[in-house]
């Protein structure tokens, strides 16, 4: 199975848990805050085999319906990428890479977003998905370490 595959699969059978923060308790998942003041937290599955095992994973959802901050939705929109009705799904898997590659998201949100699934990096190459919980858009990720056969830098 390919790991975008093993991607599908996690977010199939361990779908993301939408609670109040206050009260939410684990260490086992990954978390990322709404605005409204719940916590989203998807819990990665144990690979079939060690060595199906991802370097990290991480989580990133917003509100789908707030409002979307003007001056990157214009900088996006200039730079070619279609953001009407998709920004957040476009914000989130752009947090997903910051996250996992560790790049500030100041830094990326001020180029173009994530559209594409994965970004390879020198070192890790990173899947994400995006999903749609009710008013909630959330994006998932896994960090891999880089296949040799792996096409040039993007990230
Ligand atoms: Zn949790």
């Amino acid at each position: 199975m390919g790991r975008a595959d093993r991607l599908a699969r996690a977010v199939r059978d361990h779908p993301p848990v939408i609670a109040a923060r206050a009260g939410h308790r684990c260490r086992a998942g990954a978390h990322s805050y709404l605005a409204d003041g719940r916590v989203v937290c998807w819990v990665l599955p144990e690979p079939e085999s060690p060595h199906d095992r991802p370097l990290a994973h991480a989580v990133d959802a917003e509100l789908a319906l707030q409002p979307v901050p003007p001056g990157i939705d214009a900088r996006w929109r200039l730079a070619g990428i279609p953001t009407r009705g998709r920004f957040w799904e476009l914000w989130c898997a752009t947090e997903i890479l910051a996250k996992l590659a560790d790049v500030p998201m100041v830094l990326l949100a001020r180029r173009a977003p994530v559209t594409c699934s994965p970004v390879v990096g020198p070192r890790v190459e990173i899947h994400h998905v995006v999903t749609r919980v009710g008013e909630v858009v959330v994006a998932h990720g896994l960090a891999w370490a880089t296949t040799s056969e792996a096409g040039p830098a993007q990230a």
